[in-house]
């Protein structure tokens, strides 16, 4: 089982950079909830949340949180500001190998799935998650907040779909997970009763498998004999 730790920046009293009607604790929030949900179609997987609302914890706190967990991942989803332009990934300066070698897999998903946005590269940081945090780690920051270009990405729900698989897609390599088998929903059987459609009864084959849609379309299941 691989123990993922989703940690949404900022929250609370604490909004993050704000820029162009966007709040930082917003738009991490969101993506991280559907890293999670996207996780949630694969085996072997087992993901915690520092937060799923909009509240404040200390950095040490997330971290704290993680390390009790014996986690196998943690990840700080953040929004940039200060005037720039695309997407920087962060570990911290003594990171080991294995935080090194998920930073790159990670990275290169997350410019693979956002298209056509600037790669400021893969960076270090002596950050408090990255450095209290006593598993494999990693940081995001997506875009930034208080660039037009940027944020015009940032509003598209469409978009914010793409960061997070592209997330998902780095863990799903880094850790080899499998899909879950899709279960084919139960359909609802009316009266019990098996439709049978008899090809004889009709003109030809074409005949019977319409019939047969409609039934199915109807809600009764149908077999053709
Ligand atoms: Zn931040």
């Amino acid at each position: 089982m691989v123990r993922i730790v989703l940690d949404a920046g900022h929250g609370g009293k604490d909004v993050g950079a704000v820029g162009n009607g966007l709040r930082e604790k917003d738009l991490t929030l969101t993506i991280v909830k559907h890293i999670g949900r996207m996780l949630g179609e694969y085996e072997g997987v087992e993901v915690h949340y520092t937060r799923t609302d909009d509240r404040f914890l200390e950095l040490s706190e997330r971290a704290e949180l993680a390390n009790k967990l014996k986690a196998d991942y943690f990840i700080s989803v953040h929004i940039n500001a200060g005037g720039g332009t695309g997407f920087e990934s962060y570990v911290h300066p003594n990171a080991n190998s294995a935080t090194i070698a998920y930073q790159n897999v990670i990275h290169a998903e997350i410019m693979k799935a956002i298209g056509n946005v600037t790669d400021r590269g893969k960076k270090r940081a002596n950050y408090a998650v990255l450095r209290e945090t006593h598993m494999p780690v990693i940081l995001t920051e997506n875009l930034f907040i208080d660039n037009a270009n940027d944020t015009a990405k940032l509003k598209s729900e469409q978009f914010l779909l793409q960061v997070a698989h592209g997330h998902v897609e780095g863990i799903v390599k880094v850790f080899g997970l499998k899909k879950k088998a899709k279960t084919q929903p139960q359909q609802k059987v009316p009266d019990g009763k098996l439709y049978r459609v008899q090809v004889g009864a009709f003109s030809d084959i074409e005949n019977a498998e319409r019939l047969a849609e409609e039934l199915k379309k109807k809600g009764y299941p149908s077999i053709i004999v």
